[in-house]
């Protein structure tokens, strides 16, 4: 293997296996992963110190917290609903920190439409980043199905230094194939969703039920587009997946029910490697 700029690999946390996460811990580093992120709950919030006890022990890297989004679209209206997504936002934050984790990532809206971008959103989203900044996180958005938002946060508080970008490659094909996110955000690119997907299945109509989480390869992401675009950037950072054995409600890659969990974890890795192939000396 010619081993290009970046040589570090990380996943998510796997579901449709059965298999714990914490347990997952120890396999993805045996396959040869240097990192991984995982999500966040509210109702479990020791979690993340038991992800991170146990990175720590198998010698894994926790690279980031990826914030629950369900009700994302509450932050740009006035209201109980949208205070308390803030504050949930908050204590996400928080537990971040205190698992050792640097980055919390997260959405900025959830599903095709949403309210408008608003005075009261972006100083909800200051406050979540504010504090973030006072317990050393930094916060990653995401690139979704709608680029207004996510345009107008990095506008307003794009000058703080713990504001940056998360880029997933499949959202990109899938939401917004028209626009080169990293043309736009490559400067602050801060961590990595790597997936693949088959685009648009409906001309026009931009739907979660495309964003299906392929391994790369599997799909119709450009993936030597990828890799010069993390060239363009100087993205020296780890190469993470995002991907899914098989989402409900997306279409789903038959192969991928036949592997184990350790099968789909390393051939995942391979796909990661053959990335990284593309890349530039
Ligand atoms: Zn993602």
């Amino acid at each position: 293997m010619n081993m290009k700029r970046t040589a570090r690999y990380g996943t998510n946390i796997l579901g449709g296996f059965g298999i714990d996460g914490v347990e997952q811990i120890q396999i993805i580093k045996e396959t040869g992963f240097d990192a991984f992120f995982t999500g966040w709950n509210r109702k479990d919030r020791g979690a993340v110190i038991r992800y991170a006890e146990a990175a720590a022990k198998a010698g894994l890297f926790y690279e980031t917290v990826h914030a629950p989004f369900g009700k994302m679209n509450s932050m740009w209206v006035d209201g109980l609903e949208g205070d308390d997504w803030r504050d949930m936002l908050i204590e996400c934050a928080d537990d971040t920190a205190a698992a050792g984790v640097g980055i919390m990532v997260t959405h900025v809206t959830v599903a095709s439409t949403a309210p408008p971008p608003s005075e009261i959103g972006y100083r909800r989203f200051l406050e979540v980043a504010e504090h973030a900044a006072k317990i050393g996180v930094k916060i990653a958005l995401e690139n979704l199905e709608i680029p207004e938002h996510l345009a107008y946060l990095f506008e307003r508080l794009g000058s703080m230094d713990n504001i940056a970008f998360c880029w997933d490659t499949g959202h990109n094909l899938c939401y917004t194939p028209e626009i080169d996110m990293m043309e736009l955000y490559g400067d602050r690119l801060i961590c990595l969703h790597i997936n693949d997907n088959n685009g648009i299945s409906i001309p026009g109509v931009i739907t979660w039920h495309d964003d299906s989480h392929f391994l790369p390869f599997d799909g119709r992401v450009d993936w030597v587009g990828v890799a010069g675009r993390l060239d363009k950037a100087g993205w020296d950072g780890i190469l993470t997946q995002e991907v899914n054995r098989g989402k409900e409600g997306c279409e789903k890659i038959p192969a991928y029910s036949e592997m184990s969990y350790r099968e789909f974890l390393a051939e995942s890795l391979e796909r990661l490697h053959r990335l990284n192939s593309l890349r530039a000396e």
